[in-house]
């Protein structure tokens, strides 16, 4: 009896996304999606500009209503549940562009991605942001909206883990950023990824994308058209010649 109950705990996937179809008005964004996540892999989801990773990741986090289709997390159904009531699940969004609060400081920033903490590590786990992340540190009064887009995106991380996720959604951390700070970012990815935490991660940057991932899918006009190891799919003729340049 043990023994089936561990074997379903380690098969069962963290996040599973079934037959999903999500559509604005007229616009069918994403259709029929499968995608499986199991914990502490880190899965990239790749494609052209509109091919529905933004939409997949907003309709996983709550953000947006599917039209059918089920979301599961850690094996119950999702549905219908805000953003807030996930994240308070460990399921957490870092969205394209941020998503910062301008106007408030880093330092209030960061305690944004505490609240709806209510243990008492939340002063020790901020030390611990800013020992990992010295530049929020050295400016932990600034306003955020005047840091630079990769400070920026350093804060959104922090602040996402903050919310101690156990899915991270990272939609499209590395756009806009400097070489230096997109080296920085994919660092942080993996470490994350190190400390046991599951990633999503939707990338531009295919190549860099599949070079980390342990999986990953290849979304096209909102249907998934090829999954597998990302190592596969780094050798793949169709991925190289749509994705990789080749
Ligand atoms: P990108 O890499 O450019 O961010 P994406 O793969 O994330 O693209 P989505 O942003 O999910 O793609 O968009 C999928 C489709 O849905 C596109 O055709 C897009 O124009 C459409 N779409 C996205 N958001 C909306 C919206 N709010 N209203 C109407 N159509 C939308």
């Amino acid at each position: 009896m043990s023994v089936s109950i561990e074997v379903d705990e380690l098969t069962e996937p963290q996040l599973s996304v079934r037959q999903l179809h999500v559509a604005y008005g007229g616009i069918q964004a994403v259709k029929n999606l499968n995608l499986d996540l199991y914990a502490g892999e880190l899965v990239s989801l790749i494609g052209a500009n509109g091919a529905g990773k933004t939409t997949t990741l907003k309709a996983i986090c709550g953000l947006l209503a599917p039209q059918s289709g089920e979301v599961r997390f850690n094996g119950h159904p999702i549905a219908g549940q805000g953003p807030w009531a996930l994240v308070e699940q460990g399921l957490v969004m870092v969205p394209e562009g941020r998503g910062i609060f301008a106007r408030m400081s880093i330092d209030e920033n960061l305690r944004m991605g505490c609240y709806l903490r209510k243990d008492k590590d939340i002063e020790s786990d901020i030390d611990t942001v800013y020992r990992r992340f010295p530049r929020l540190k050295e400016r932990h009064r600034q306003l955020a909206g005047t840091l630079s887009g990769g400070e920026q995106q350093l804060l959104a991380m922090g602040r996402a883990l903050l919310a101690k996720p156990r899915l991270l959604l990272l939609d499209e951390p590395t756009m806009g950023l400097a070489p230096i700070m997109v080296d920085q970012i994919f660092e942080v990815v993996r470490e994350v990824s190190s400390m046991g935490v599951t990633v999503l991660l939707v990338e531009q940057n295919a190549l860099r994308a599949l070079e980390m991932a342990d999986r990953a899918y290849v979304l096209d006009s909102g249907e998934l058209v090829l999954s597998g190891p990302a190592k596969e799919l780094l050798d793949n003729p169709q991925v190289q010649a749509a994705y990789l340049g080749a």
